[in-house]
């Protein structure tokens, strides 16, 4: 029997569904094994009927999102959060650094009330799964679409899946020198932004630039690294106990090899390592400043 699967989306991109459809001709093979019975832009149902799976794309940001992720908990069998929005906040949880008045005002002219949405903004922006039981996570902005294949092939048994779960260095072509050496010294004295330096094929952080793989979950392939473009993080952190907080596990793991002042004073430090994963840390009481500074509280 075919597997009932809906598609659905809270506050996102829809890229990750984009990613879905990227399956090229092996999207044949995987619709022998379900049917699609909701799924916005592939087809016109207007209700999530009650079904084996779903796949959620997208964070909690509003109240409707809130609500909806309670109702498709209880139609689904089985519920997979799809990309870093649903897994860890992603791009929408930035905001979480301001408050909702802060960011309604930058937003619509500096005016109080301007915003005129169905849908009010919670205070913080959610994961899924600090609202529902997910059972299955595919990590990713977006993820590839190996993983969603993964899952239909493994339904029901997501146990049976076994993601990546080292840092990306691990699985990174691009050559580590003084990364490897037993004796800390600073890869670079100075902390540069991608276009200031050579492409070559030395790991980022020895050519001085940022790179999150350090402090991100593999299994994207290198994607961005293999392309002499730094890590931002999307696959969130690696998920052992304690590797929640990607941003303080990027900032410890740069502290003895790049020089700290400079590190500190790196211009939105935080959102280059918060990036994709702030509302995993919803005990952090982090604001920045609106002129783009940062401020811990
Ligand atoms: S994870 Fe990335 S691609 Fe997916 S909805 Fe969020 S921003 Fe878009
Ligand atoms: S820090 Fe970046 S460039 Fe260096 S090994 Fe890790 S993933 Fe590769
Ligand atoms: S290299 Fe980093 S940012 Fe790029 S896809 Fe992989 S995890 Fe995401």
């Amino acid at each position: 029997m075919r597997i009932k699967v809906a598609y659905c989306i809270l506050t996102s991109c829809t890229g990750c569904k984009i990613s879905f459809l990227d399956m090229h001709e092996k999207i044949l093979d995987v619709l022998e094994k379900i049917d699609i019975v909701y799924s916005q832009m592939i087809q016109d149902h207007r209700e999530v009927p009650e079904c084996d799976l779903i796949f959620v794309e997208g964070s909690i940001s509003t109240d409707e999102d809130y609500k909806e992720a309670l109702e498709l908990r209880k139609k689904a069998k089985y519920l997979v959060a799809v990309g870093a929005c649903a897994c860890f906040g992603g791009i929408p949880a930035m905001r979480n650094f301001y408050s909702t008045d802060e960011i309604l005002d930058s937003t619509y002219s500096q005016k109080k009330g301007r915003y005129t949405g169905p849908n009010e903004l919670l205070p913080k922006v959610k994961s899924l799964s600090s609202v529902i039981d997910v059972d299955f996570e595919i990590p990713g902005c977006p993820p590839l679409p190996e993983n969603f294949i993964e899952v239909i092939d493994n339904y029901p048994n997501f146990d049976n899946i076994k993601l990546p779960t080292k840092t990306l260095c691990v699985e990174c072509d691009l050559k580590k020198e003084k990364l490897l050496s037993p004796i800390r010294e600073f890869t670079s004295l100075k902390i540069n932004d991608p276009y200031e330096v050579d492409d070559t094929d030395m790991c980022f952080l020895e050519r001085g630039v940022l790179c999150m793989g350090i402090a991100t979950r593999s299994g994207c392939g290198g994607r961005c690294v293999g392309m002499q473009v730094p890590c931002r993080g999307c696959f969130g952190p690696p998920p052992q106990e304690g590797s929640e907080d990607q941003g303080a596990g990027m900032i410890s793991a740069v502290a003895s090899i790049l020089p700290t002042g400079r590190l500190i004073a790196k211009e939105d430090i935080l959102g280059l390592v918060y990036r994709y994963s702030l509302s995993m840390i919803t005990n952090l009481q982090i604001k920045r400043t609106n002129e783009g500074g940062n401020k811990d509280e």
